[in-house]
């Protein structure tokens, strides 16, 4: 698999730095990632909802790189 964005490879391993960009009037917010610039929203209640495929990509891809190294520790 190969990165859109090679940028987003840190935030693959170490996680997104999110810092709010916007707040909507209906109380979600917008936070963009410093480094990659992906954009997640949260709603209401202060849950992201991930609107972009490719960090949901990623997402997928940590969670099976998360089980991969628990399930063979070094
Ligand atoms: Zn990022």
């Amino acid at each position: 698999m190969k990165p859109t964005n090679p940028k987003a490879l840190p935030c693959a391993i170490f996680g997104h730095n999110f810092e709010r960009s916007k707040t909507y009037m209906d109380h979600t917010s917008e936070l963009i990632c410093r480094h990659c610039e992906a954009v997640v929203v949260t709603d209401s209640h202060g849950n992201f909802e991930n609107h972009t495929v490719v960090n949901s990509q990623i997402a997928d891809t940590l969670q099976q790189l998360y089980r991969l190294t628990r399930h063979f520790p070094k």
